[in-house]
């Protein structure tokens, strides 16, 4: 699964730069989560930077809708590091 940020986000921009893939910006209302590039980690850490240095307890859960194996995560990560 891609992880996925909820509204009680504040806007701390702390994620983003930590993203190993490049999977995070900054929404209209609060930063986002590209669903096509979160390997949740997989491929570059043991678990998601992005929950580790988020200072809001839950704010970035498992997206139910972007269900994937730990194989899929990590041919997705490979195919985003090609070069
Ligand atoms: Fe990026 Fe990892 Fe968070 Fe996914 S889990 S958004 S790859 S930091
Ligand atoms: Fe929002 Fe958490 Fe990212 Fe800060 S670290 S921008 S609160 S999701």
């Amino acid at each position: 699964m891609a992880m996925t940020i909820l509204d009680t986000c504040i806007n701390c921009g702390s994620c983003e730069p930590e993203c190993p893939n490049t999977a995070i910006t900054q929404g209209d209302s609060y930063y986002v989560i590209a669903a096509d590039r979160c390997t949740e980690c997989v491929g570059a850490h043991e678990s998601p930077r992005c929950v580790e240095v988020c200072p809001v307890p839950d704010c970035i859960i498992t997206d139910p809708n972007m269900q994937e194996t730990p194989d899929q995560l990590k041919t997705k990560y490979e195919a985003l590091h090609v070069n």
